[in-house]
């Protein structure tokens, strides 16, 4: 019963603006049960294939969070249920996502991911690219996506000043996004904080946490 102590007691500290999503990759349908129990019903996972036979096991009130990076040739797997796209950090993938949503006769919610960690490893756009694509006319042409905020990882570091640095330029881009105010957008959501450093990115504006080790412990 770990599972459900870990979710209660992390719900308690978090404000009621912040949406948590618990990240359950790689663990099994039992465990997640265990959090749906206790209350939970987003749930975030990384990988496509995995999400889609969790989707079939579990009950249908849940909201899936594809929270992992995309690759093209899978959208169409996770188009007729999921609730939420975390990475979405190209024009061609927001393309793909618009064909398949409007195939299942859906408006899929999707957030821009923002590159602002030092590592060159961490996929996302930066503030030119982000700009670019949100005032493109192939973006203003889709008509079954909708931009709901901005998705970011930290720099993996202890270094404190710099996650608080970087979390400070996240929500000023979703600040500046709000100011140009794109098609297709409806902007209310900043996903940043993981088990690590979710209370530094609350402080900083956060309101979608995304927490997978504090709760259902660590991963193989
Ligand atoms: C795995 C993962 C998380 C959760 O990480 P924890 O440190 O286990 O809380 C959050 N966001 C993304 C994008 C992830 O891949």
């Amino acid at each position: 019963m770990a599972i459900a102590e870990n979710l209660v007691s992390i719900k308690s500290t978090l404000p009621k603006q912040v949406t948590l999503v618990a990240v359950s990759k790689t663990k099994p349908v039992s465990d997640l049960m265990q959090a749906y129990e206790a209350g939970q019903r987003i749930f975030g996972e990384n990988k496509i294939q995995e999400m889609a036979e969790k989707y079939q096991e579990m009950p249908k009130d849940i909201l899936w969070h594809m929270i992992g990076h995309v690759q093209t040739n899978k959208v169409k797997f996770m188009a007729p249920f999921v609730h939420l796209i975390h990475g979405v950090d190209s024009l061609k993938l927001l393309q793909e996502i618009d064909k398949q949503a409007k195939k299942n006769n859906r408006i899929i919610d999707c957030l821009l991911q923002i590159h602002i960690a030092e590592e060159e490893t961490k996929f996302g756009l930066n503030q030119e690219e982000l700009i670019a694509l949100v005032s493109s006319s192939l973006f203003e042409e889709m008509k079954n996506i909708q931009i709901i905020g901005v998705m970011g990882m930290a720099t993996f570091t202890d270094d404190k000043d710099q996650v608080k640095k970087e979390f400070s330029h996240l929500k000023n881009i979703f600040e500046n996004l709000q100011r140009i105010n794109p098609k297709n957008s409806q902007l209310n959501t900043i996903s940043m904080g993981m088990s690590g450093d979710y209370q530094m990115a609350i402080d900083s504006g956060s309101t979608m946490v995304r927490i997978g080790s504090s709760i259902f412990g660590e991963r193989n």
